[in-house]
């Protein structure tokens, strides 16, 4: 065990990614080594999820597995969403941590590791300030996560929006939005890393700045960024929440040629009395008129979404409506998640009526019919010569993504042909399966 060394598990959705990078590079900047295997390190520190129970049953097996093989001298510290929301609740489950520290705070891990390595506190150590809100002080500190040739960058955190089933505004409290100076920063520091995608998240892009007094913030964002790195050929805009997807975002999408052609918009149901039980936008007409204006505007767009099923009071009616507007509406990809229930949150109240089977037999007839319009899509690429970012190789095949996939939840080009994984190639595709695309890389 090397003594100013840590090893760090991060669990969860892209924001946290990125709160675990920026932790590992507090750590650095104050002389810690980040080490691959657990047994070399002083340091364990796993940054949680705590969105929905199945993910905050992860976090805690994760804990348990590590406290059990944690040697002497070692200190295990729990940091992010769960211990955020449950820090007593994740004491009791592992009593052999050394710190709790919360998603509101990640920028305090030197302060407690510092605290557990030379004042031996009483243990646990309990770090959880309760901060009004997340904190805009990043310690000059990146709020990116690079992976291969693309990057997640952190535009903001929190939410103000009042979704009944949803524990982010719980966890994270209201939104608070980066600087754009900051954001820039940032981004001219990732063009310099030669960085080909930028994937702007946030739990609501469509949000940003709104309380920075910005209107339309994420175009304002977007008109910097593509003036300030010209060099960064791809930029992804993901999390948009229905109602904000305004005529200057889409004009900006159809016009400037490093915003990608791709739209994340969960819209989590559609029918207007399930979506008005989730306390989410049901106005089912004006999504209709923007994806009409969008696929006008933009003839090649890529438009992801999300919804839940077995929602509290879903009826069969209902549930027929959800399929219905799928078989019309044609997604390009889709997310569809059971629904969780969640104690705190605003659908409490409603209690979680629907059985499990029939959830799950709803989720799979979803994922049926978007299979067939998924292949559909992708049968209609073939021919089509895409950019497609190389992020693998594999048995003399090129692996990796087209404008039309973000990373982990989309699907994957496979091509002949050998290009440097980070690098953008065009590739003709010549074949078409429910998810994945197959082509050639055509001479660079
Ligand atoms: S917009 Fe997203 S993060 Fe915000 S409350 Fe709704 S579901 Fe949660």
């Amino acid at each position: 065990m090397k003594e100013n060394s840590f090893y760090l598990v991060s669990l969860g959705c892209a924001k946290n990614t990125v709160d675990s990078n920026s932790m590992a590079a507090l750590l650095l900047q104050n002389g810690y080594r980040q080490v691959d295997r657990a047994a070399q390190a002083r340091l364990l520190i796993v940054n949680t999820c705590g969105f929905i129970q199945s993910s905050r049953d992860e976090a805690i097996q994760v804990l348990e597995e590590l406290a059990q093989k944690k040697r002497h001298g070692q200190l295990l510290i729990a940091a992010g969403c769960l211990t955020e929301r449950f820090g007593q609740y994740v004491a009791k489950k592992v009593p052999q941590l050394d710190g709790i520290l919360g998603t509101k705070n990640w920028m305090d891990i030197v302060a407690v590791a510092e605290r557990l390595r030379s004042e031996n506190p009483i243990k646990p150590l309990f770090h959880l300030p309760q901060a009004a809100q997340l904190s805009r002080d990043e310690f000059g500190i990146s709020r990116a996560a690079i992976q291969g040739g693309s990057a997640y960058l952190k535009i903001a955190d929190g939410c103000h929006r009042p979704c009944a089933f949803c524990t982010i505004p719980l966890i994270k409290g209201t939104t608070v939005s980066r600087p754009i100076s900051a954001i820039i920063k940032d981004a001219q520091a990732l063009q310099e890393n030669n960085i080909q995608e930028l994937i702007l998240i946030a739990q609501d892009t469509t949000s940003y700045g709104y309380d920075l007094g910005l209107k339309d913030g994420l175009v304002t964002l977007l008109d910097h960024l593509t003036k300030e790195v010209p060099h960064i050929p791809w930029i992804r805009i993901m999390y948009a929440y229905p109602g904000y997807v305004t005529d200057q975002l889409i004009e900006r999408m159809a016009t400037q040629p490093q915003i990608l052609h791709y739209l994340d918009m969960p819209l989590q149901h559609a029918h207007p009395k399930t979506l008005a039980r989730m306390q989410r936008p049901a106005n089912m007409d004006w999504v209709q008129k923007t994806i009409e204006k969008m696929r006008a505007a933009i003839p090649d767009l890529t438009l992801r979404t999300t919804f839940i099923v077995g929602y509290p009071g879903e009826t069969e009616d209902e549930f027929q409506a959800l399929l219905d507007f799928i078989a019309e509406i044609h997604f390009d990809r889709i997310g569809v998640f059971p629904f969780s229930f969640e104690p705190g949150t605003a659908s409490e109240p409603l209690g979680d009526p629907i059985p499990p089977e029939v959830k799950q037999e709803r989720l799979e007839k979803v994922m049926l019919l978007q299979q067939e319009i998924s292949q559909q899509k992708n049968q209609a690429q073939i021919g089509n010569i895409l950019s497609v970012i190389i992020e693998g190789y594999e048995n003399n095949i090129s692996i990796g993504r087209s404008y039309r996939d973000a990373p982990e939840i989309d699907g994957l080009v496979f091509a002949d042909g050998k290009v440097s994984v980070g690098k953008i190639a065009q590739v003709k595709i010549t074949g078409a399966l429910p998810y994945d695309l197959l082509g050639h890389i055509q001479e660079q």
